[in-house]
């Protein structure tokens, strides 16, 4: 499934985004404060086979 997982420069909010085309991608706009300021999160919440995963617990936005 073609789901990828955003973030949004602007507010910091993370969301998740179905790109059936490539042209989605530029049409991506964070659903919270609709900016299109987003980059793309290339840790898949589940799907992770690298050495170093995600510190559990760790600081970052709230
Ligand atoms: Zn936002």
């Amino acid at each position: 499934m073609p789901i990828y997982e955003y973030r949004c420069q602007s507010c910091g909010h993370t969301f998740e985004e179905l790109i059936l085309r490539r042209s989605d991608e530029a049409e991506v706009a964070c659903p919270r404060c609709q900016k299109r300021d987003v980059s793309k999160e290339m840790s898949a919440p589940a799907a992770v086979g690298g050495g170093c995963g995600p510190s559990p617990g760790g600081g970052g936005f709230s």
